[in-house]
């Protein structure tokens, strides 16, 4: 084989949920395709990583703002959303998937992981102290934890649970054990749905 098709095979095989075969296969078709398609391809790539950044007050992606501008994305720029009710994920890809559901017209917190103590994961290492302070500044009244189903997800939830109540905030976790980063179509955003309607109080 050529060292450069090689390349592009070991490129794409290191992407998650592409085995070699795929990647040999997907190769061999951006071979076929040719330049203009592949440039596209490209380009989207490179835009991806320059142009999505984070939000500043969130978590959320959003668009890079020009420079010198601190960025913040649509939920929290727009007047229609509610700031009673902050939805905490624990990936910014979380986002989409109750988002999707259009049940939730609040705004969200990004925790960028959940506590693990054993893998050094403290409430610092996380957006929790933020959220707290996120929280007070919007004077939100609820906050609900669609945290992944999981013992560090659920002692997450605790943990955040035992940090706001007791300024009266209300702190619920969406109903049933859903790991939001694979729900991504239509049936599963059903299920999401109810387990936002079903969510019960930490
Ligand atoms: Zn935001």
């Amino acid at each position: 084989m050529p060292p450069e098709l090689v390349a592009a095979i070991e490129a794409i095989a290191a992407l998650p949920g592409i085995g070699r075969r795929s990647a040999m296969r997907i190769a061999f078709e951006l071979i076929k395709q040719g330049a203009p398609r592949v440039n596209n391809l490209s380009r989207a790539l490179t835009q991806l990583v320059a142009a999505v950044e984070t939000c500043a007050r969130c978590g959320a992606y959003t668009s890079a703002p020009p420079a010198g501008e601190r960025q913040t994305c649509p939920y929290c720029d727009s007047a229609r959303r509610s700031s009673e009710s902050l939805c905490v994920v624990e990936n910014p890809s979380d986002v989409y998937a109750v988002e999707n559901t259009g049940e939730h017209n609040g705004l969200y917190h990004v925790l960028g992981g959940v506590l693990s103590p054993l893998d050094g994961i403290g409430p610092e290492e996380l957006q929790l102290p933020r959220l707290a302070e996120r929280v007070k500044t919007l004077a939100a009244k609820e906050v609900i934890v669609a945290a992944n189903p999981s013992v560090e997800g659920n002692a997450t939830g605790h943990y955040i649970a035992d940090m706001l109540k007791p300024a009266g905030v209300r702190v619920t976790r969406i109903a049933t054990g859903l790991a939001l980063g694979q729900m991504l179509d239509f049936a599963e955003t059903q299920a999401i749905s109810q387990s936002l309607k079903a969510r019960v109080e930490l």
